[in-house]
């Protein structure tokens, strides 16, 4: 088979290389290879009552699929070059906002038009930050919601399966470079063209690792993140979460001078796993619509990790510390802040007397009233982070809101 243009990997960047290329030239022949499946078939089987932990599916259908990671995020599009990437460094300021709201709009003409857009322009929560040796970083944020992001996914997929051949189930193994362009393999198979673009996400970082060396393309060394997310009760945060709906707020420790920021907020969400080729860690989201929403709040509160000679794998670094938290907790772990800080495990006895109920339905037994913590007592989060991490972490929850944390607050890592 040939095509002008391959797209290995239907996440955003997937789909939205491919929208372009169908919107400038209707004649070109584009084909998506994508290593899981279409959004209608994507279904996470943990149900907090018979499957209660993730039972490593060959691909996750929370990372993989129609939609990659993003199908069920939360649909947080924030515009801003202060976080999220460095477009601009490429670009310019300018045009990367300017492509940031381009793209708004693309998910506001297919769905997403009565969504909200936040923004920290003017509000008051910079100076109480400033004052509380915290800062905000500024951004405007719409918030699809994960009920919304999935429509807005929808109708692009409509728009574009007449245009763009679709492959659903169908992992790329490698690629070659020929005379006019690459020749991609597949299920022992193969398809030519003139240009591919690859679009792996984080599930595939370490394929494109292989598939750089072995046509010679520079790599980067990028940061790694590391850390937990933290869920509490939603009136706790809802002074900023009901004006800003995400802030990114960062702080800076006494000890070692290091950022610690908090990520991803999902005001009245929920804490889901997620498997990133065989390694389960966390992620948050949150429904727009009301009905969905639960009592609590989470977010990520991360440390940020450059590594330069002799060491550069970040991503190894990140993995082995996500390894070995899986092994000590058999699965992901849960601990109370008050037990983090008294260096105890929680208890199954202690996070069922705590006043907050973790949404995690790998932990929770739903439709039981007060939480019960299903699986066998969790491990101490500690354990799996190097020192340096877990103070920073332990210092960045303290200050981050200084006063409202509170010891039944939960810490998932
Ligand atoms: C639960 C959750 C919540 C999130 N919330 C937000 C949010 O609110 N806002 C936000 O901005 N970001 C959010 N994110 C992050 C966001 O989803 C990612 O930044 C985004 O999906 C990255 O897009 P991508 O196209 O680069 O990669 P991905 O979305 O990871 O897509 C890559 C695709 O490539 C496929 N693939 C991998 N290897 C191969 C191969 N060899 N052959 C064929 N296909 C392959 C994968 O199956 C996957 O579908 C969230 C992520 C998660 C998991």
């Amino acid at each position: 088979m040939n095509y002008d243009v391959i797209i290995v990997g239907a996440g955003p960047g997937g789909i939205f290389s491919a929208y372009e290329l169908a919107q400038m030239d209707n004649r070109l022949k584009i084909a998506v290879f994508e290593a899981g499946v279409p959004l209608k078939d994507r279904h996470c089987p943990i149900d907090g009552k018979k499957v209660k932990s993730c039972i490593k599916c060959k691909t996750c259908a929370i990372m993989n699929g129609f939609g990659g990671a993003g199908a069920f995020s939360d649909g947080k599009y924030n515009i801003t070059n202060d976080f999220g990437g460095t477009l601009y460094e490429y670009i310019g300021k300018e045009q990367a906002l300017e492509l940031m709201r381009y793209v708004d709009d693309i998910n506001t003409s297919h769905g997403g038009e009565k969504t909200r857009m936040y923004s920290t322009a003017g509000t008051q929560f910079k100076k109480v930050c400033l004052q509380n040796k915290l800062k905000l970083l500024d951004a405007s944020v719409r918030h699809l919601g994960t009920d919304i992001n999935y429509v807005v996914l929808e109708q692009l997929y409509d728009e574009l399966k007449d245009k763009v051949e679709f492959h659903f189930n169908t992992p790329v193994d490698s690629l070659e470079r020929t005379e006019d362009g690459y020749r991609v393999h597949y299920n022992g198979q193969s398809a030519d063209c003139k240009k591919c673009i690859v679009s792996v996400g984080r599930s595939g970082s370490k394929w494109m690792e292989n598939i750089c060396r072995e046509l010679d393309i520079p790599t980067k060394s990028n940061r790694v993140d590391i850390g937990v997310r933290v869920e509490l009760p939603a009136v706790i945060f809802s002074h900023l979460t009901d004006e800003l709906y995400e802030s990114k707020i960062v702080y800076r420790t006494e000890k070692f001078e290091d950022n610690v920021r908090t990520f991803c907020m999902n005001p009245y969400g929920i804490v889901v796993n997620e498997n990133t080729n065989g390694i389960v860690t966390v992620n948050g989201h949150s429904y727009e619509d009301t009905e969905h929403q639960t009592e609590n709040t989470n977010f990520a509160l991360l440390v940020a990790k450059h590594f330069s000679e002799p060491f550069k794998d970040s991503n190894g670094y990140g993995e082995s510390i996500a390894r070995l938290s899986n092994m000590l907790g058999g699965g992901v772990m849960v601990q109370r802040f008050g037990d983090l800080i008294r260096g105890r495990r929680s208890t199954r006895q202690r996070i069922s007397e705590s006043y907050v109920t973790p949404t995690l339905a790998a932990i929770r037994r739903s439709g039981q009233g007060k939480a019960q913590y299903c699986r066998k007592d969790s491990g101490r989060i500690s354990y799996p982070y190097p020192c340096r991490h877990a103070r920073r972490l332990e210092s960045g929850t303290s200050e981050t809101d200084s006063g409202r944390y509170h010891g039944d607050d939960l810490r998932t890592g």
